[in-house]
């Protein structure tokens, strides 16, 4: 909190140093990281935490933190990422509890394994939380500047086209690199095309985008993103749209966090509207002056702008959300109007829609085009594989989002530090992250539009539900990478434990159907079920509750009651759970299984992507255990493969 309120005096030490680098060659740091956006954030505060003396250079030390497209943070497949990184001691889930105004879990009709957590959120308060946390973390220093160049070592004799970073005329081990969407990046409005990386910052150098391409020969592509243009609040008519309220009970992000910082009561509600036939006319008359929209360069599938939309989906209403930007600011976030038309098309466009007939525009919707590096050429640690010593994380992998920035970011700190400090780096596995999966598809398949998550990617997704990042993450944390504090660590031990007790429990109240009905008369039992019920099964039950349990035996369970809602999940899942591990053990003990050696991938009448029959008729690997192994072959494909080969022996 002192921190906090003392920010601005802070700033002032962290004065520009555009000359910095000269004033910092008497220090030694580990760990350089370049960017202060999700992942540069995340890969500092996780480098720093694993013990590297970090160093993170960024363009302005006061946009650490921003929030350069939407104020929201999570979502489906977004939430799961948050609650990892938090679970590895990451920032973001915090930041969001601190920041966020408007909390509801996306999906709850589905199950909880494909709940999404999701806020919106205050962008000055995120962007204090996040300096704030920057500024108390040991070992962590800042500076603010642009890294024009990097230092690498001539190619290795021993190895050819193989280098290694020495720094940014700095002494360093490890270079993390998070330059976003700043990468040669140009700005887009109308036919107006200016060099920029986001509405007021000016790009990365060439010269950083010319030491990756021409120097260490790294492929690279361009992508492109949008935002919507901002609303002056007071101009629109939000008794026309609709009203949608937030969660009555705010969920938090982290782990370690029992309530928000915003009360339930305080909390903004957003507005629903949508698009007329106006709007689609508007973008079409005005496709000619929209220099953007007519690039090849490709954008976000998943967060198209309403050019995009309408010219897909055409004749269609398409929604528009009204986000509130924050407490005390006046501007709404029209989610689903990212638009780069010229800005007097863009007001026109937006008085179409009925709440915002008289509505008054505060900045224009923008584009950006930027380089990417292709992230096939990463090993799983995010380290470039021909280049010792350097990491990427974020949109320069090609993926798009503050949650994929912020995971990659925390994951690449973190090996940074342990390559820096003579440690050997580690792995996620798709088995155990949504992290995992994450880089699992950037390394093995890369991409060709800007990469987002979605929990259909994670092919364990029962088991990789965001009610259990703690138990999945937080020990290996901890024990294996070095990430996570001893505070954060015991606390995980305390529930892992108490859970575990709590399982045993209701595994121990074995009663026969009749007992059951007598003990919870309101519940309808299945005669057909077994005669013979444990409360962990008949906690399966839609209608069954822990608190109903722990009322009819609460000499056995009452203790457990902070932990009901984890436990109805456990209970819900624990079968597909079950099935999961014993395949991911059966993978594991037919690891020397022999694959025949003339099998023809492509006529294989099991279920295998085309993408997987390619990879396995390429390198036709001897075992099961070697196919495990290869890049872009899920587990979900492992146990197709092992099944076929079993029943054809
Ligand atoms: P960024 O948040 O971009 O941060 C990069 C940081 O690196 C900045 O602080 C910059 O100053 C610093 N930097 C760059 N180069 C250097 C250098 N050479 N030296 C020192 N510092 C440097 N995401 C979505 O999911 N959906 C969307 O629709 C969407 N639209 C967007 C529209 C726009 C216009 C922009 C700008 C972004 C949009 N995003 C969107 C992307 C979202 O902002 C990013 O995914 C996320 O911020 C990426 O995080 P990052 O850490 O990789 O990079």
């Amino acid at each position: 909190h002192m921190l906090r309120k003392k920010l601005p005096f802070l700033h002032s030490l962290l004065s520009p140093v555009s000359r910095h680098v000269g004033h910092l060659t008497g220090h030694q740091y580990d760990v350089i990281v370049v960017g202060g956006g999700h992942a540069g954030t995340e890969a500092a505060a996780a480098a720093a935490r694993v013990g590297a003396e970090t160093l993170l250079i960024t363009q302005k030390i006061h946009t650490i933190g921003a929030l350069s497209c939407n104020p929201s943070l999570g979502g489906v497949g977004k939430g799961q990422l948050v609650k990892e990184v938090d679970a590895l001691d990451g920032l973001c889930g915090r930041a969001g509890d601190w920041a966020g105004i408007h909390f509801s879990i996306l999906n709850r009709r589905k199950g909880p394994a494909v709940w999404g957590p999701r806020a919106q959120l205050d962008r000055q308060r995120y962007r204090d939380f996040i300096q704030s946390e920057l500024l108390s973390t040991p070992r962590l220093t800042m500076v603010e500047g642009s890294v024009e160049e990097l230092l690498v070592t001539e190619p290795n004799p021993e190895e050819p086209g193989h280098h290694r970073v020495t720094g940014i005329r700095l002494g360093t081990q490890s270079v993390v690199l998070t330059t976003g969407t700043f990468l040669s990046g140009s700005l887009f409005v109308g036919q107006t095309t200016s060099p920029g990386g986001r509405i007021g910052d000016a790009p990365s150098s060439a010269g950083l985008s010319h030491t990756l391409r021409e120097r260490l020969g790294l492929r690279t592509g361009r992508l492109r993103t949008g935002t919507p243009p901002r609303i002056v609040k007071d101009s629109v008519d939000l008794s026309l749209a609709k009203l949608h309220l937030p969660d009555s009970h705010p969920t938090p992000f982290s782990f370690l966090n029992t309530h928000t910082h915003c009360k339930p009561e305080e909390q903004l509600p957003c507005y629903l509207t949508f698009t007329t036939p106006g709007v689609e006319r508007v973008v079409r008359e005005s496709l000619q002056l929209n220099c953007h929209i007519q690039q090849d360069t490709k954008g976000p599938r998943y967060c198209p702008s309403i050019e995009s939309r309408v010219l897909r989906f055409p004749g269609r209403s398409h929604q528009v959300w009204l986000e509130p930007e924050g407490v005390t600011s006046d501007l709404l976030y029209p989610q689903g109007l990212s638009m780069t038309m010229p800005p007097d098309i863009q007001l026109r466009l937006i008085r179409e829609i009925p709440p915002m007939r008289r509505a008054e525009i505060h900045t224009p919707g923008y584009g950006v085009q930027y380089d990417f590096v292709c992230p096939t050429q990463l090993s799983p640690a995010l380290q470039v594989k021909s280049t010792q010593g350097l990491f990427l994380a974020g949109q320069i992998n090609g993926t798009t989002g503050y949650e994929e920035a912020a995971a990659q970011g925390l994951w690449a700190g973190a090996n940074a530090a342990r390559s820096a400090l003579s440690m050997p780096t580690v792995t996620l596995s798709r088995t155990e992250s949504y992290i995992g999966v994450l880089i699992d598809d950037l390394v093995s398949r890369g991409v060709t539009e800007p990469y987002r998550m979605f929990t259909s990617r994670a092919e364990f997704r029962t088991s990789l539900r965001p009610d259990n990042a703690d138990l999945r993450l937080t020990p290996k944390g901890f024990e294996e990478v070095g990430c996570v504090s001893s505070v954060r660590y015991q606390e995980s031990l305390r529930v892992r434990n108490s859970l575990q007790d709590a399982l045993t429990a209701l595994q121990a109240l074995f009663l026969s159907t009749s007992s059951w009905k007598k003990k919870l008369p309101s519940v309808p039992i299945s005669e057909t079920k077994s005669t013979l019920l444990t409360g962990l099964d008949l906690l399966q039950y839609n209608d069954v509750t822990f608190e109903m349990l722990a009322s009819a035996f609460p000499e056995s369970l009452s203790s457990f009651m902070e932990f009901a809602q984890r436990l109805k999940i456990e209970a819900v899942y624990k079968p597909h759970c079950d099935l999961n591990k014993k395949e991911i053990e059966r993978i594991q003990r037919e690891e020397n299984m022999s694959l025949p050696q003339d099998i023809d991938y492509f006529s294989l009448p099991v279920s295998l992507s085309d993408e997987v029959r390619e990879i396995l008729d390429r390198v036709r690997p001897s075992t099961l255990g070697a196919a495990t192994r290869l890049e872009g072959i899920t587990p979900a494909a492992v146990v197709n493969l092992l099944n076929y080969v079993r029943v054809t022996e």
